[in-house]
């Protein structure tokens, strides 16, 4: 397994001592070996990972080495990551909108899958000459809630219009495949399950023989401080795929799901005043996801590791540029005796944070530590 130097116990041991002026993003290579090899172990398929939700060069060859099947990539550049990084590893290219430029840029680069949700999408893969030893994923879409916010609003075909397109997919000499992404950060292991049996539907309507299922990302993140246990989300999955007739290989695409918990951010207090508090990093930067998700939980490392009130009451927090929207949603409780130097370190934040970032106003670098344990 690739290592990176152990630099640091804790977290909390390092912010302690540590005076500080860039945000830390706090990496433990032993809680991404173990989710890993959890998925390996009990999804009952065959396991990718979205390389969207964390495109470091560290976390990518971690997963390859510790026997990742595939990766799903979304554009030129992803692709050209993972072929200098792993070289050989199967590509699942399930961005459904290309240009005509990156379907070409795709075959040359030996993608062996690829997802459709529209059929101009699908003629231009067959005009653009996509071998016919490829898979072709129908991307489907229902009205199920269950994720964090809704993928269906961007992505996925109607389940008539799946019907269509697989009968197409199968007719022009692809291998037929279906797949969908329920939301992300989704709790509701049913959601998985909907999906299935929708694709069980399509399948028997449009009369095609499906090879794979790929149920997607989505698969949760511990936001009250501990990894989700996924097992009843794979129990469901596994049931609801006896609906086919013929039961396909499932093949998983986690992105949060596998690598949020194995990061902390540590954003330190530049000022405090009144009821409100300003940061060194904010939405531009590594809090991007603010807006759009909850993300609450969070312990405070006082000023060189002194100590800080168990009292806490509601702040405002802003980030460090000079744009009012720089802001995070509603408020965060934070101890009553915050001060200026102070570090407010957030769990679960290794998804969407690494190539989120913007270098807005001078601000949005960050440091990467290693620790053994994101704990205490
Ligand atoms: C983003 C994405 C994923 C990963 O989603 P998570 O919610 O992070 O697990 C998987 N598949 C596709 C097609 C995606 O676009």
């Amino acid at each position: 397994m690739l290592q990176r130097p152990v630099v640091s116990e804790s977290p909390a041991k390092h912010l302690a001592s540590e005076a500080g002026e860039l945000p830390v993003h706090f990496f433990a290579p032993s809680a991404l070996e173990a989710r890993l090899r959890s998925f390996k172990a009990h999804f009952p398929g065959v396991v990718t990972y979205a390389v969207k939700a964390n495109p470091a060069d560290h976390v990518i060859s971690q997963l390859w080495a510790g026997g990742l099947d595939g990766f799903d990539v979304a554009s030129p550049d992803e692709i050209s990551l993972i072929q200098r990084l792993c070289p050989g590893a199967a590509m699942h290219y399930n961005n459904p909108v290309r240009s005509r430029a990156e379907i070409k840029f795709g075959i040359e680069a030996g993608v062996v899958s690829w997802s459709v949700d529209d059929m101009g999408e699908l003629e231009k893969l067959i005009s653009c000459g996509v071998p016919q030893a490829s898979e072709v994923a129908v991307r489907f879409k229902l009205p199920v809630a269950g994720g964090a916010y809704n993928f269906g609003a961007k992505f996925g075909a109607t389940e008539d219009e799946a019907t269509a397109l697989l009968r197409r997919v199968a007719e022009a000499g692809f291998r037929p495949a279906m797949t969908f992404h329920v939301g992300t950060q989704c709790k509701e292991p049913q959601a998985f399950a909907s999906y299935i049996a929708a694709a069980a539907r399509i399948a028997k309507e449009a009369g095609v023989t499906v090879g794979r299922l790929n149920v997607g990302g989505g698969f949760p993140a511990g936001r009250d401080g501990q990894p989700v246990d996924l097992l009843p989300f794979f129990t469901a999955i596994d049931k609801a795929t006896e609906a086919f007739e013929t039961r396909p290989i499932l093949v998983c695409e986690p992105g949060r799901g596998m690598v949020a918990d194995s990061f902390a951010y540590a954003v330190q207090v530049k000022s405090v005043r009144a009821g409100r508090v300003y940061l060194n990093d904010g939405v531009y930067g590594g809090l991007a996801e603010f807006p759009s998700m909850v993300i609450s939980l969070h312990t405070v490392v006082g000023h060189m590791g002194e100590a800080r009130s168990a009292t806490r009451q509601p702040m405002t927090v802003f980030g460090p540029t000079c744009d009012s929207i720089d802001q995070l949603p509603g408020t965060l409780e934070l101890p009553v005796d915050l001060s200026e130097g102070d570090w407010i370190l957030f769990r679960s934040m290794g998804a969407y944070l690494t190539g989120m970032t913007t270098r807005f106003n001078g601000y949005g670098d960050w440091h990467t530590v290693t620790v053994q344990s994101l704990w205490p």
